[in-house]
């Protein structure tokens, strides 16, 4: 059973349709990395398997369950830590408070975040309204992580961040590969995605048309989709 399944996702902003048919899966321990042009609906198909934005057809299912009727709340619960695009934190907590109003029980522990990231715990009681935006970056994926979550999603985790935030976040994410983290990410990095990647899904059109391992993304392929 995979961890994630998607199947023949529609969905609509209004009446625009964003998402005609979405074909996705991560399997437990893997990395997907998912792919595609500005526009072509990623963070969507993000936000509908997170049940944030409602789908209209197909089906999402997390470990077998159909997440059709769920709330994004429960999805959550059920072990989905989504680190959305724009990195939202509690502005008026600290660095520690947001970490910590995170936690549930798991492998993932305040320690280990902050060993992850020492720049979190050296600013620990720091407003995180004073941290800059790689900073936040990182605290919120250690926030996701402190809810030990079976699969994190990270939608654009280093756009917008210095070159040298960034490869800190590319080491934390190929960290959390070793430690068998399953992980759904989004980023515009090919080079970098491509080397942490253990299959790529690309989308075009709100529509999946091409699945497979990095080593068969050729030039070909992403002269063709992702427009490089
Ligand atoms: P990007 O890399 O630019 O974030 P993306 O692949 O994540 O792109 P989405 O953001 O999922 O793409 O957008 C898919 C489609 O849905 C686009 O045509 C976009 O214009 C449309 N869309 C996205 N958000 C909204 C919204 N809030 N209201 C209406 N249309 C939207």
């Amino acid at each position: 059973m995979m961890l994630l399944e998607i199947e023949g996702l529609q969905a609509f902003y209004g009446r625009s349709q964003a998402l005609f048919s979405v074909n996705l899966s991560v399997d437990e321990g893997e990395v997907v990395a998912l792919m595609g042009r500005n526009g072509m609906g990623k963070t969507t198909t993000i936000r509908s398997a997170c049940k944030i934005l409602p789908y209209r057809h197909g089906s999402v299912r997390f470990r077998g369950r159909d997440l059709g009727p769920l709330r994004s709340h429960r999805v959550a619960r059920l072990g989905v830590g989504l680190v959305p695009e724009g990195r939202r934190c509690f502005p008026n907590l600290t660095v520690h408070e947001n970490l910590v109003v995170a936690a549930r029980p798991g492998e993932w522990t305040l320690e280990r975040v902050n060993a992850m990231f020492p720049r979190l715990k050296e600013r620990q009681r720091q407003s995180s309204s004073t941290l800059s935006g790689g900073e936040q970056q990182m605290l919120a994926i250690g926030r996701a992580l402190m809810t030990n979550p079976k699969l994190l999603i990270l939608d654009e985790a280093t756009e917008g961040l210095a070159p040298v935030i960034r490869r800190e976040i590319w080491s934390a994410v190929s960290q959390l590969k070793m430690a068998g983290q399953s992980i759904l990410i989004v980023d515009k990095t090919l080079k970098e995605l491509m080397k942490v990647a253990d299959r790529c899904s690309i989308l075009e059109r709100g529509t999946s048309v091409w699945d497979g391992p990095p080593s068969d993304l050729n030039k070909d392929i992403q002269d063709r989709f992702l427009g490089v």
